[in-house]
């Protein structure tokens, strides 16, 4: 079947506007779902157009591909515990950039050198472009190469990092800035000596390839601790211009206005976490987390507490504020957690849960957990809004977070974390914290909050404290 170019272009701009409204339906927990499904089907009629756009005669490969595809997606949305989605994501973002730089390559080979797939005839290393082949076309073919090979490399560091696979701290070394520097200068050098004299085989390519892929790798082994939000988002927004790289390298409008998408919402969502991490981009990019700061040290008495004691002082309070954090995911406790707003609510109490931006491991992390469990859209206060009402809270409860509630932030300039902005639970009358030990949170910073006056360390896992004052609540 052969399609007309206006009808593919047609098809095309139905697909981008029902990408752009389905992202638009993302920003409301109330629409997501159907945003999303609205973006699947955005897609499903792309790939169908385009498949038979191309003319594409022979199918068992690509169907091969998408069954393939389709059955890790499926096992990886059931197996994947919750905890572990922010290393799926960053093992996404990192897919989306290998496939870009496979079909830069693939264009490359394939299109724009002469004698491509010839190799065995003995042709190897013909220069120049082929008939009908652009510069124009070549560059793109490049920067889909070099951007995708930094957001693959970037990527699977981000996760090994995620998940804990290497130390999550930042490293640094001397002379780190001249290093990166030489990279970018060679890949720089070696991307203009490819343009001016492309061949296959060319060493000039190989050089390009294996700086792209060293790039992505140097540039994410600096950034660590808490500043591993930002590091996300903006691979986010790499994998994006990868794939809007792509789309000009094989002419394929949908996949620039995709890819385009990708990259400007993921630049919106780096500069949000810059702002949540009260840090410019540079900053985060080039200082290395906390890697000449050395935090106060923290002393004082702790205060532990038990869940009869803790349920005395819940149920006299008026207003109680949930400040849930990393530790939440881990004990999945959110189901237990809208039980007992649910109970203090019954029992008079207001009830709300403040989110901080960089809570959890991925954007938006609380708010994905506290939907599952429905806990109503209004329930959920900003860090900015829930800030200047915690001095009015009777109790502030919470569950697993440490980084987003340490007031070292606030007060210690030698604190790694110094400058980001948290959640003031120390302003409330009372501060539950529960947590299994006296361990420290992801970017590794003592926390003063534990040896407050005001507050009360719950120990254990925090479902089964939750379940512990729900039980209480019930009986
Ligand atoms: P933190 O990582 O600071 O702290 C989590 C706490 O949860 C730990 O101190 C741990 O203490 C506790 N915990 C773990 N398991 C349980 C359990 N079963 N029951 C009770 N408590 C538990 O989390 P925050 O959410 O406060 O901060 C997020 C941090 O992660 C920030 O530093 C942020 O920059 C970083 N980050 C955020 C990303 C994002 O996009 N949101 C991405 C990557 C990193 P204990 O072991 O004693 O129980």
């Amino acid at each position: 079947m052969t399609l007309s170019p206006v009808f593919i272009n047609f098809t095309y701009i139905i697909s981008a506007i029902l990408f752009i409204y389905g992202l638009k339906m993302l920003g409301h927990p109330d629409t997501a779902r159907r945003g999303n499904l609205l973006s699947a089907i955005g897609m499903f009629i792309a790939i169908v157009v385009t498949l038979f756009a191309q003319e594409i005669i022979r199918f068992e490969y690509i169907i091969g591909a998408m069954l393939a595809g389709a059955i890790i997606g499926a096992l990886a949305a059931r197996l994947v515990a919750m905890t572990s989605m922010p290393e799926m994501v960053a093992l996404f973002n990192g897919s989306g950039g290998a496939a870009s730089l496979l079909v830069g390559w693939a264009v490359l080979y394939d299109e724009l050198l002469p004698s491509a797939g010839s190799a065995a005839d003995g042709v190897l290393g013909t220069a120049g472009l082929a008939a009908g082949a652009s510069t124009f076309t070549l560059i793109t073919v490049i920067l889909s190469i070099l951007i995708g090979g930094v957001t693959a490399s970037g990527s699977v560091i981000a996760y090994a990092k995620l998940a804990e696979k290497m130390t999550s701290a930042a490293i640094v070394f001397s002379g780190q800035r001249i290093v990166n520097s030489l990279i970018l200068l060679g890949i720089v050098v070696s991307a203009v000596m490819f343009t001016m004299d492309p061949a296959i085989g060319s060493t000039w390519f190989w050089v390009l390839l294996g700086l792209s892929l060293l790039l992505g790798v140097m540039a994410v082994i600096p950034i660590g601790g808490a500043d591993m939000p930002v590091v996300i988002s903006l691979l986010n927004s790499y994998s994006g211009l990868a794939a809007c790289a792509a789309g000009f390298a094989i002419e394929n409008n949908l996949l620039i206005v995709a890819g385009s998408t990708v990259g400007a919402a993921g630049i919106i969502l780096t500069n949000i976490m810059c702002k949540a991490m009260n840090r410019s981009l540079a900053n985060v990019l080039f200082s290395g987390f906390g890697a000449v700061k050395q935090a106060s040290k923290v002393e004082g008495e702790v205060k532990p507490i038990n869940v009869d004691d803790a349920y005395l002082i819940l149920e006299s309070a008026s207003s109680v504020v949930f400040v849930p954090g990393y530790g939440m995911a881990v004990a999945q406790a959110q189901h237990v957690v809208r039980e007992l707003g649910e109970l203090l609510e019954k029992n008079g109490c207001e009830v709300n849960f403040a989110i901080h931006p960089v809570a959890g491991r991925m954007p938006g992390h609380m708010n994905v957990l506290l939907a599952e469990a429905n806990v109503p859209y209004e329930q959920l206060v900003e860090m900015d809004d829930i800030n200047p009402r915690l001095p009015n809270t009777d109790v502030a409860i919470v569950i697993g977070a440490n980084d987003v509630v340490n007031p070292a932030a606030r007060e210690d300039e030698n604190s790694p974390i110094y400058g980001m902005p948290i959640i003031n639970v120390d302003h409330a009358r009372t501060v539950f914290v529960l947590k299994r030990s006296m361990g420290s949170g992801f970017s590794g910073v003592d926390n003063p909050l534990f040896f407050g006056e005001n507050t009360r360390m719950l120990f254990g896992d925090a479902k089964q404290s939750i379940s512990g004052l729900v039980a209480a609540f019930k009986s």
